[in-house]
């Protein structure tokens, strides 16, 4: 188990009260808290070494570029993508977002011819096939529906199950030897439910499709090991690992990268540049990288990464698993629909849940005026909000900072909800 104390301790904004009320932040899927060690890491960087990337032929630069390439390694570590220099299977984006749209744009451009004769293994054409599922994140779900039209591929989904499941299990119906794409979820950011991933690599790999896994949800809360799962490309963003806003990761097998078109274009992602003629772009992680990098978060991540591994991911899954246990009793509560498993097995510490009669929003502001920071809304995932008949819903998330005591101050306070707002 980890050392409750101690964590809280790394976390200053924890200690404060909201209306009068110790402050209670169950909203660490929308984004984490950060440890001191990721905020004095982007201090630190910004009074000792602050300087450009990859280029420069100064003191500050070559620092800064170690330590950037240093953090690549450090994230590559955290979820099993080591390779031989440590980071070269893992690129910076601006979030999983960015990420995602990252690839689908790249595959864009495959179809339209870029990127030569290895770049078309990516090419869609009409018919194809993208699959993904009914719990997918709108960030999943828009790049590849966009990609689906550009390219007059199909969009197919794998259903859900009564507990939100992505229905893993229909993988060789669903996934069929026109399927170029399978781009699903590791863990909903809705449900918590996690993915039974296995038969969807298997059947993918079986008929040659490329599997991308969106992690976002998973790498705070679970060990992850991308080599060991086997999929193509998988993304993620630096926030809700407890690193910070405005950095993002996809990771993508070496020679899946190698052959990848870009999708932006600027400096430092050419090798030679003309007028006249095609650029040369250069290797990854490089060619995907344009501009200038976001230095600091960069490093700040790097530090949040290593900071998860000090602590373990085992003992970080164990503690959540009985916070999760703690806020599934809110499905004992008169009138309250959990929307998701309903046991704490596969599944993390994200419940959302509904309070018959009364509105995500009324709910969300009752639980605030308790000091209680909960999400309300669809959680930029409206189908899995149709798969259980509702538009919206209320949302509480752990990190690995809550304890058992804000578990009972939110059970506490919906309980009082109905009453409050006298739903029948
Ligand atoms: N996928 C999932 C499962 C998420 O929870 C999120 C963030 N809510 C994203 C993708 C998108 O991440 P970001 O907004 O950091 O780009």
């Amino acid at each position: 188990m980890v050392d409750e104390a101690q964590i809280r301790s790394q976390f200053p904004i924890l200690d404060q009260e909201v209306h009068g009320h110790p402050l209670v932040y169950l909203d660490s899927a929308a984004t984490a808290q950060k440890p001191l060690c990721v905020v004095d890491a982007e201090r630190d960087f910004y009074l000792h070494d602050n300087a450009g990337v990859h280029r420069g032929a100064h003191e500050l630069a070559a620092r800064s570029t170690l330590a950037f390439e240093e953090s690549r390694a450090k994230v590559a570590k955290l979820v099993g993508a080591e390779s031989q220099d440590g980071g070269e299977e893992i690129v910076i984006t601006a979030g999983a977002t960015a990420a995602l749209n990252l690839l689908a744009t790249a595959f864009g451009n495959a179809t339209q011819g870029r990127g030569g004769k290895a770049a078309q293994r990516f090419a869609l054409h009409p018919g194809d096939e993208i699959v993904t599922s009914k719990a997918e994140h709108h960030s999943v779900l828009l790049p590849f529906q966009e990609l689906a039209y550009r390219t007059s591929a199909v969009l197919k989904t794998f259903d859900l199950d009564d507990q939100g499941r992505i229905m893993a299990d229909t993988a060789d119906e669903v996934i069929t030897e026109r399927t170029k794409v399978v781009a699903v979820t590791h863990v909903s950011n809705v449900t918590g439910a996690v993915t039974d991933i296995a038969p969807i690599v298997r059947r993918a790999h079986q008929v040659g499709a490329l599997v991308i896994l969106d992690i976002c949800q998973s790498v705070p809360h679970l060990p992850v090991d991308l080599h060991g799962l086997g999929v193509d490309f998988a993304v993620w963003s630096s926030h809700k690992m407890y690193g910070p806003t405005g950095v993002g990761f996809l990771y993508g097998r070496r020679e899946l990268l190698e052959a990848l078109p870009p999708a932006s274009f600027g400096g430092s992602m050419v090798e030679l540049a003309y007028t006249d003629r095609p650029a040369r772009y250069m290797n990854p992680p490089a060619r995907f990288e344009a501009g200038t990098q976001p230095v600091a978060q960069v490093i700040g991540a790097g530090v949040a990464a290593d900071w998860l591994r000090a602590i373990g991911m085992d003992r970080i899954a164990s503690h959540e698993a009985a916070i999760t246990k703690g806020l599934l009793r809110l499905g004992q509560l008169e009138g309250v629909r959990i929307l998701g498993p309903t046991s704490a097995e596969n599944r993390i510490g994200t419940v959302s849940f509904d309070v018959k009669g009364v509105h995500p929003h009324d709910v969300g502001q009752f639980i605030d005026s308790r000091g209680i920071a909960i999400r309300v809304g669809h959680h930029c995932a409206q189908p899995v909000h149709r798969h259980f008949g509702v538009y919206a819903s209320n949302r509480a998330s752990t990190g690995v900072y809550n304890t058992m005591a804000d578990t009972d101050a939110l059970l506490e306070a919906v309980s009082g909800v109905r009453s409050f707002f006298k739903a029948d």
